[in-house]
């Protein structure tokens, strides 16, 4: 997490950084800072806790830092409290270098030891500061004595862990030294001025013209150009991605909304029919699913024996959703897996193992670890991302990309739908691949997926109500969630939005389970949301689903009841209804986790909470 920029041009760098730190706070909000070059042989900088507003007002106070480069960093704290000491950047004794950092240096302790017997005094607790040492003692003496560069390569040789870099030294203003190790890092590039940062919407400003690092590189930036290369600094062999970024600022503004998230979760609709554009190709047995990369043959796709899906939050929930699909339509066995638990457990794995991974960032820390573990274990891995190259999908032997645009809302909205749906390609490329589904079939499963963007609108349209009954619950201490079948991963995902959001008690459960304790809860006016599966798609699970509502309104519980329009039998049970469109039983968690991502935004915000920034929270999860 965390975001980090660096630039150099020839436009006023505070202003540059501090609006780039802007649009990446929702990366990390514990404390931010800045390092301004004068030009002059000096770094001007200023750092403080919490909220980039803070760091703001005391801009304001000490006066405009001028300089036409400068680094930014808004923190995430992995080691060392969220205090202006421990804020970024962090500086050697001689006030010459500066550093900002993202990620995690595993062996600092080690290297923290090796400075302090060198009587180098660490004026803070994070594992980031020992870098700078490391590269100021590197430029005093040495091989590297007086090469900026060079030093900051020797230093990087050393490092262990997760880690974007940015470096700055002041008598060396026209020029930032980056790198990255799973991390992530790209490379902004303008005409007569260039950017490093975390995510392109620090300069999408500026420029659409970007460069992806690869792993273990690092960059040096002028306002004239770059060059990539190894920590060896060598270029042969080094190869980064150009691309041009195809959205616009606007996408990456709030759309007068008082929130991302509250945008966000209107662009559901378009963020479901681009994710699927492309998808399904005509042909002459009627059509085919296509991926958006695929290093695997259709004989390995057939050659699989198990699905793993690998996921943390949200998209955690979206793969639960998936075994549902893959393991109807394919009747391939799957298991849904937290990606911070799979590796630690030392799953069975072999080459006959399809591991789906799921992250809308494609940096997760945890994710990409079990992306590794099950590749060294001769697994195949397919990703689904929102982030075009990130690390996830180009260690993937197959990816499909959810493209909502960026989601800046830390609480996942329409990445979630998109994964969703993207799940449901996997589980039909699987289909066709192995035969259990003929093309007629494949087809028509697409037509359903592709019906679902004029539904979900459908389905803001209640959004009225749901924001009353929001207000109206806005002070409970518990809410509690039931659902079965594709209705349980939902009642999951319900929960955790009020969890991160506003801060609740809630819970989801299986339905079933409700006997088996949970029903010890229920007390009077509890509220409980209920997401009732279709009567006609699934009549058992219908009925029980019923009794269960029975059974809670009976002990006090206040039932709010999601349930498909025309449900009449639900009714006396439900003291308050939102009806969703009629679909089939597979499909309705993109229609019903809408009415839930409302109702927790609309709670967060009726208790005066930051919904895009909810504490303690950050996002892309970029430590383990
Ligand atoms: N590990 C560093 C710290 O705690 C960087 C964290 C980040 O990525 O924001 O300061």
């Amino acid at each position: 997490m965390c975001g980090i920029v660096g630039y150099v041009g020839y436009r006023d760098a505070l202003d540059v950084v501090v609006d780039a730190l802007r649009r990446m706070e929702y990366r990390g909000y514990d404390s931010a800072g800045v390092a301004i070059l004068d030009g002059n042989g000096s770094i001007a900088v200023e750092r403080k806790a919490g909220r980039l507003a803070n760091l703001e007002a005391e801009l304001a106070e000490t006066g405009h830092f001028a300089g036409a480069a400068g680094t930014g960093h808004t923190r995430w704290a992995t080691h060392g409290a969220p205090t202006d000491r421990n804020a970024h950047p962090h500086r050697d004794p001689s006030g010459k270098f500066a550093v900002v950092h993202n990620g995690i240096i595993e062996n600092f302790a080690p290297l923290r030891r090796e400075l302090e017997d060198a009587g180098i005094e660490l004026l803070s607790d994070t594992d980031t500061e020992v870098a700078v040492h490391l590269v100021a003692r590197a430029y005093a003496e040495g091989p590297t004595a007086g090469d900026f560069t060079g030093s900051v390569l020797s230093v990087l040789q050393r490092l262990e862990g997760a880690f974007t870099l940015v470096f700055t030294h002041a008598d060396h203003p026209g020029t930032i030294v980056a790198a990255r190790q799973s991390t992530p890092l790209v490379v902004g590039v303008g005409d007569g001025e260039m950017f490093v940062a975390s995510d392109v919407t620090a300069f999408i400003e500026y420029t659409r013209e970007a460069v992806e690092l690869g792993q273990n590189q690092a960059v040096v930036i002028t306002a004239d150009g770059y060059t990539v290369t190894d920590f060896f600094g060598n270029t042969a062999g080094v190869v980064s991605r150009p691309f041009t970024i195809d959205w616009d600022l606007a996408a990456a503004e709030k759309g007068g909304h008082d929130y991302f998230m509250l945008k966000e979760i209107e662009e559901q609709p378009t963020a479901i029919a681009d994710t699927l554009i492309g998808h399904f190709v005509v042909d002459e047995q009627g059509g085919r699913i296509v991926l958006d990369e695929q290093r695997l043959t259709d004989q390995e796709l057939r050659e699989f024996d198990k699905v793993f899906v690998v996921a943390c939050g949200s998209s955690y929930h979206a793969g639960l959703l998936a075994k549902y699909a893959i393991e109807h339509w394919t009747r391939v066995p799957v298991e849904v897996e937290l990606a911070s638990e799979f590796r630690y457990r030392d799953p069975v794995l072999d080459r006959s193992t399809l591991v789906v991974a799921i992250s809308q960032s494609g940096e997760t820390a945890d994710t990409l670890e079990a992306v590794r573990h099950a590749k060294e274990q001769k697994a195949r891995v397919l990703a689904i991302c929102n982030t075009n190259g990130a690390q996830i999908p180009r260690e993937a032997d197959a990816v499909i990309y959810t493209r909502t645009g960026p989601e800046i809302g830390v609480a996942s909205t329409k990445a979630f739908l998109a994964q969703i749906a993207a799940n449901y390609l996997v589980g039909l490329a699987l289909a066709q691949a192995r035969g259990t589904k003929y093309p007629d079939e494949v087809a028509r499963e697409f037509a359903e997926l592709e019906s679902m963007p004029a539904l979900i609108s459908r389905v803001l349209e209640s959004a009225p109500k749901v924001r009353a009954i929001a207000r109206e619950l806005a002070h409970v201490p518990t809410v509690l969630f039931l659902g079965r079948h594709v209705g349980y991963p939902v009642a999951l995902e319900g929960a955790l939005k009020l969890k991160e959001l506003a801060y609740l008690h809630a819970e989801g459960f299986a339905a079933g389970e409700l006997k088996h304790g949970p029903i010890a809860l229920i007390e009077d006016g509890l509220p409980v949301i209920v997401v009732m599966p279709s009567p006609k798609g699934r009549a058992v699970l219908h009925s029980k689903l019923l009794s269960n509502i029975r059974e809670i309104q009976a002990r006090g519980a206040r039932t709010i009841v999601i349930a498909e329009e025309g449900d009449d039998t639900v009714r006396p049970f439900a003291d308050d209804l939102i009806e969703i469109p009629a679909v089939p039983t597979l499909y309705q968690p993109l229609l019903s986790t809408v009415p839930l991502q409302i109702f927790a935004a609309e709670i967060a915000q009726t208790l005066g909470y930051d919904v895009d920034k909810p504490r303690n929270l950050a996002k892309s999860v970029t430590v383990e």
